[in-house]
Order: C-alpha cells, then sequence, then structure tokens
C-alpha cells in the first residue's frame, strides 16, 4: 500500500499540497493547494457537481454563506451538541480526543523489564507485561484528566463590537446554509418532491487533534447534498427516506469507483445506536483503506425533519411542504450524502500512485483518471535548439489550450519529460520533432504529424497535427485509448 509519507512528499515537491504558512513553521493543521492541487480539487469538485447536480432533474444548487445568524448552530443543536471528548496528559500538556486515543500508538516504559521503553501498535497490550495503555500515549508517563467536552466550532464576532450578543461562528458544516434557505429555493424553484440541494464549500472545524496530513484539518472543503423526501410516500413497502438512504450509500460509492478508487479499498460502517448524531435515524459512513487503517472518507445520513422543525420552531417560520396528492402540510425528511473534498483528494492520490518498473528504470506513475489529471495534455518538443519545433509546441499548447488544461515543457531531454508528467498524473504527451517540421537547409518539407504518448500503456501513435482537437475530443470523453490508437500508425518508444 502507498504510504503517507510518499504522497506528502510528493504533493510538495511537485506543486500538489504544501503545508499553510509554511515559512513561518507552519499550521499543522491547514494546507495550501499549490498550482496542481488546485486543478485535481478543482477537477474533482466539476465532476461531482456534473454528475450530481447538473445532469439531475431532481437537484439543484446552492452557495450559501459561511458567516450565519448566530441562532442557526443554537437550532442546529451545534452548540450544546457540536462537541468530542477531549483528554490531556498532566505531565507533556498534550491533547487528545478521548475516543481515538486508543488509535495511535503508544510509549510505555515496562516494569517487566526494568523500566525499558517500547512504542507499541495501537490498542494492543505490551508484550512483556500485558497491560494495555492507562497513562499518555505520547510521553509513556503523564495521567490522564477526565474527559471533558469540547466544542469544535470556531468562534468570531460580527461586526465591530466584541460583545457576547456579536458572537457567531465558522459553519462546521454546509449543510445549514441548505436548511434555512429551504423554502427560498423550494418556492424560486417550484420543486416537487423529492428533491435535493447540493453545495460545495468551505467548513471550520477546530478539531483537538489535526493531523494524518490532510485527512483530518481545520479548513476543509465539503460537497453536500440534502436530498429532501416526504416520510409519507413509499417506495417497494418501504417509506421513501429509507429506500433513498440505500440508493445514495450505492451511488456515492460508485461515484468513487467511476474516479479511480478499487471497490476493495471501499466499505461501509453502520453507526450503531451509541454512535449516532443527535439528528440521525441511520448513518452509514464510506471507510476507505487510508494508510492510517480503514477510516472515514464521508458520511451519509438519514437527518430526519430535525434541521427543518429546528429551525422553524426557532425562526417562527413555516417550512413545510404542500402535498397536492394528499392536501397536507409535510415536513420533509433529509438524506445527507456529505463528501469531503480533501479526503476525496488524498483517497484517489494514494490510489492512483504506483511505482512501476520501466527497462530496468523506476517509473513512478499517478494513474489519476483523465478527468481528475491536473494537466491534461504536456507539448513537448524533442530538441529544444529547434526553432521551428518550439514554435509548432508553443502553438499547439496554445491551440489545446482553449478545450484543455496544457503545459509546454522544454527543460530536460524527452524521456526525463515525460516521467515527470507520468508523475503528475498527465494522461497525454504530445511531441514535436524534425519530421513534423521538416529541414529547411535540407529541402526536406514537414510531414504535420506529431506523436501522442499515452501515460498507463506508454504506447504511441502519429497523428497529423490537423486532427488533434477531434482525437483528444474522444480520448477525453468516452472513447478507450486502444480505439482511437488503432487507427493511427505506431510511433517508436
Ligand atoms: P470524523 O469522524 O472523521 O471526525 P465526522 O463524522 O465528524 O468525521 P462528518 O461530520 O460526517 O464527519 O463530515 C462529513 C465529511 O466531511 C467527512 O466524511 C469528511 O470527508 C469531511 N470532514 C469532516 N471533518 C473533516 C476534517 N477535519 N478534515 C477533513 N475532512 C473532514
Amino acid at each position: 500500500m502507498t504510504s503517507m509519507d510518499v504522497i506528502v512528499s510528493l504533493c510538495k515537491r511537485r506543486g500538489f499540497v504544501f503545508q499553510s504558512s509554511e515559512i513561518y513553521g507552519g499550521t499543522g493543521s491547514c494546507w495550501d493547494f499549490g498550482p496542481l492541487g488546485v486543478e485535481l480539487k478543482n477537477n474533482i469538485k466539476r465532476v461531482w457537481w456534473r454528475d450530481f447536480v447538473q445532469e439531475r432533474a431532481d437537484m439543484v444548487g446552492l452557495d450559501a454563506s459561511i458567516l450565519m445568524h448566530a441562532s442557526v448552530w443554537k437550532a442546529s443543536g451545534h452548540v450544546e451538541q457540536f462537541t468530542d471528548p477531549m483528554v490531556d496528559c498532566r505531565e507533556c500538556k498534550h491533547r487528545f480526543r478521548a475516543d481515538q486515543i486508543d488509535e495511535v500508538p503508544w510509549l510505555h516504559f515496562c516494569p517487566a523489564t526494568k523500566g525499558n521503553k517500547f512504542t507499541i501498535p495501537a490498542g494492543e497490550p505490551c508484550k512483556h507485561c500485558g497491560v494495555t495503555r492507562t497513562l499518555c500515549p505520547d510521553c509513556g508517563k503523564g495521567e490522564l484528566t477526565p474527559p471533558r467536552q469540547f466544542n469544535l466550532m470556531f468562534k468570531t464576532f460580527m461586526g465591530p463590537v466584541e460583545e457576547d450578543a456579536a458572537v457567531t461562528y465558522l459553519r462546521p458544516e454546509t449543510a445549514q446554509g441548505i436548511f434555512v434557505n429551504f423554502d427560498n429555493v423550494l418556492q424560486s424553484m417550484r420543486l416537487k418532491l423529492p428533491f435535493g440541494i447540493a453545495q460545495i464549500g468551505k467548513a471550520f472545524r477546530n478539531e483537538i487533534t489535526p493531523g494524518n496530513f490532510i485527512f483530518r484539518v481545520r479548513e476543509l472543503e465539503q460537497m453536500e447534498i440534502e436530498f429532501f423526501v416526504n416520510p409519507h410516500d413509499q417506495v417497494d413497502g418501504r417509506p421513501a427516506d429509507e429506500d433513498w438512504h440505500d440508493r445514495w450509500i450505492a451511488d456515492a460509492q460508485a461515484w468513487y469507483v467511476r474516479y479511480g478508487l478499487d471497490p476493495a479499498h471501499l466499505k461501509l460502517k453502520e453507526h450503531g445506536k451509541d454512535e449516532l448524531s443527535h439528528y440521525s435515524k441511520r448513518t452509514v459512513d464510506v471507510l476507505y483503506h487510508f494508510p492510517i487503517g480503514w477510516s472515514e472518507l464521508m458520511g451519509i445520513a438519514n437527518r430526519t425533519d430535525y434541521d427543518l422543525k429546528q429551525h422553524s420552531k426557532f425562526s417562527g417560520k413555516s417550512l413545510t411542504y404542500f402535498d397536492e396528492e394528499r392536501k397536507e402540510h409535510i415536513v420533509p425528511f433529509v438524506v445527507e450524502p456529505s463528501f469531503g473534498v480533501d479526503r476525496a483528494f488524498l483517497a484517489f492520490m494514494l490510489d492512483a500512485y504506483r511505482e512501476e518498473e520501466v527497462r530496468g528504470e523506476k517509473r513512478v506513475v499517478l494513474r489519476l483518471h483523465r478527468e481528475l489529471a491536473p494537466i491534461k495534455i504536456a507539448v513537448l518538443p524533442l530538441l529544444k535548439k529547434r526553432p521551428e519545433i518550439v514554435a509548432t509546441a508553443h502553438g499547439l499548447r496554445g491551440r489545446l489550450s482553449r478545450q484543455w488544461r496544457c503545459v509546454y515543457d522544454d527543460t530536460a531531454a524527452i524521456g526525463r519529460l515525460y516521467r515527470r508528467q507520468d508523475e503528475v498524473g498527465t494522461p497525454y504527451c504530445v511531441t514535436v520533432d524534425v519530421k513534423t517540421v521538416g529541414d529547411r537547409e535540407k529541402g526536406e518539407a514537414g510531414d504535420q504529424m506529431v506523436t501522442i504518448r499515452e501515460r498507463d500503456s506508454m504506447e504511441q501513435i502519429r497523428v497529423p497535427m490537423a486532427d488533434l482537437e477531434a482525437i483528444f475530443g474522444r480520448l477525453m470523453g468516452e472513447t478507450a485509448w486502444p480505439e482511437v490508437a488503432a487507427a493511427y500508425p505506431r510511433a517508436e518508444g
């Protein structure tokens, strides 16, 4: 399995992810997406929006503000309940989430071996003395305080006065922006149940123990859908909300697989009764096999009518839907697939990463889905000393850039240039060579053909320059490489 260190290092080296405020020592809980990272992240969001909003007749979008009325968070239950249990070490003062403390290796000074120091795998007892962890896992010495509830919301002040009345919070989830706009969207778009409202945006959580790269951050991005259904409707003899919940669980997993995740790296986790959030009737997490172990990639909750009812109670406004058939006002139930952009980014990177051996040399390749790849086409000149080759390559980059993210690179020999593009997941390279442009001194005309190289197979074909838009139109669409390649002569590798 790909290790986190390998991905962290690739991300930094190749401009995907940098530590936030690195020149000041970094924050450890926030990350900046570099030139290639922002492309990958935008692509994830773009395909998500296309697949779940644009292509569906039962979905609309929204972009609500991050700062909201303070009452929103009282109504939603976040002020009271959006907490994690926290414990502190009395010696080293480190802070841990009480429910995750046995998920990290622990330091132990073993009494059965004259106090020798051991690092013991998470959750396991000491092999020598048999005890399980009770002290601080970091220093191995300090007693831990009893758990206290810690609210994860970032508090801030709205307006120029710092007084209690002006207190509000940075949103810890995008969902509430959808609930408070339920009636606005319903009325303006004349929607009929079932329908969904989707939103992509930042959320903020003052996590007790951020870490594992972008897996747990304090500033995160979510892609959320609130899918409203009529709880009185039945599908195959079951309440509609339960049926839609199962459908969303299946659709969400299929989405990750469609963009490259190995189905064997995904599994479902049903929340037990004691784990359910205060609003939830049933929650299922999709877990991904991260290097830190099976961990939550996204969650799909049946939030019932809890949020709409709460906001109606706190605001005094009716948030109901009129069921024309039954002639009754109802409060819809809502199923919420909540995708995390950062965790999706990490999972796609991990699953795409391969180290291969090609002709005795190591090749690192990111087999990213073509729609996710940050750069779609790299245009490379075979010889940078020949002005006609360079000019033709620049021209091609300009032409193709109107439709796809393209780069030009002439800073190394061709083999090296190919490896660089492989390492960042560029699905296609186009190479311009002497034959393309000809040789005026020798009186040789160019053939106006270029080489296209495919990342995964490393196969190369020779194609007319004039056909490039048509060829890439097919390749970036649904046509597979072998079908396109079959129509053209192979070029030498
Ligand atoms: P966890 O149990 O890992 O703290 P959660 O159950 O609190 O996560 P949800 O409230 O269900 O998470 O949030 C929905 C999704 O938002 C998560 O599945 C994840 O993809 C993303 N997410 C939540 N918190 C973070 C975070 N701190 N960093 C990165 N992504 C996050």
